[in-house]
């Protein structure tokens, strides 16, 4: 059981959903678990997952704002995780950290399967650039999308995520101001922090059709703004990424344990029991 020691590492971290997760995950496959949240108050997550990995630390989940210190501390890295530049997921390999990002390939199933909507093809709008954009950015290219168009309220933030993905044919940027002549989108992705800040983005309408998917990547009360102007622009579905999270975390599960949870067990009951 040593040796099933796992955690996330964050901050602030007290509100993380991943310990429930990852506790129904175990439960479920039978496998022991002890998944503990650790709060990096100092900012050093190299010294914290040094410490964690002295004490039988063998995985984690790493959030915000760590998740390009977690891509500098691994000695190997998935491909997407590679490409991307920031990892949330660990896994302690006998001498070095092995970094990986679930987050997009998260997203694409919950997209996929869950919501049951073809990413092949599909005109992409994402707003914001954050460390959250960052990490989605491969997979939706690997998922066969057409073009991903990025607006950021700082346009160079989305610039730079432009040259780091290096597809001028296919991600490009937009100024934010200049949304309301951007035509529409099959796909209109939030991933600012603007709803968990309490703000509001004001966007116009001309963004969607009655075909467009509506999705943000944050849940719960943070995601109503956004997901109200998307109903009333009478998008097809608006959908918040409480999806995402599970899988994200039903990928970082089978990567440290190699057998894949029933994730849409546990997604029901976060949508229930929240
Ligand atoms: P960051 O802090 O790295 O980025 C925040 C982004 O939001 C920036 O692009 C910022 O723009 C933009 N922004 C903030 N406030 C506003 C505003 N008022 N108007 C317009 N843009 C704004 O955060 P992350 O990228 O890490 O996280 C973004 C969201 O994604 C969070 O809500 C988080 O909860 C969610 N998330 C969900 C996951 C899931 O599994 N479902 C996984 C990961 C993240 P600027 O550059 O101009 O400051």
């Amino acid at each position: 059981p040593l040796s099933n020691q796992l955690a996330v590492f964050g901050h602030p971290i007290a509100h993380s959903k991943s310990p429930r997760i990852h506790q129904a995950f175990g439960h479920q496959l039978g496998i022991d678990l002890r998944y503990q949240a650790i709060d990096v108050v100092d900012g050093n997550l190299a010294a914290a997952a040094l410490r964690f990995q002295q004490m039988g630390g063998s995985g984690a989940n790493v959030t915000l704002p760590f998740k390009q210190d977690a891509y500098k501390l691994c000695r190997s890295l998935s491909a997407n995780a590679t490409r991307t530049q920031v990892v949330n997921t660990l896994h302690w390999r006998g001498d070095h950290w092995f970094g990986d990002n679930t987050d997009g390939p998260g997203l694409v199933r919950d997209i996929s399967e869950r919501h049951r909507q073809d990413l092949r093809a599909r005109r992409v709008l994402i707003l914001g650039a954050g460390g959250a954009v960052q990490g989605i950015l491969s997979a939706l290219l690997d998922a066969g999308v057409d073009t991903i168009t990025l607006a950021n309220r700082s346009p160079a933030k989305a610039d730079a995520l432009c040259d780091l993905i290096g597809e001028p044919a296919r991600v490009k940027s937009l100024y934010w101001q200049d949304l309301a002549d951007a035509g529409h989108f099959d796909l209109v992705l939030n991933g600012t922090s603007a709803g968990v800040q309490g703000a509001s983005l004001s966007l116009p309408f001309s963004l969607l059709t009655p075909r467009t998917l509506a999705y943000d990547l944050s849940y719960g009360p943070a995601a109503t703004d956004f997901l109200a102007w998307a109903k009333a622009g009478q998008c097809w579905l608006a959908v918040d990424g409480l999806g995402m999270l599970v899988e994200q975390a039903a990928l970082a599960f089978a990567l440290w344990f190699g057998q894949t949870p029933d994730s849409e067990a546990v997604y029901q009951n976060l949508r229930t029991t929240p």
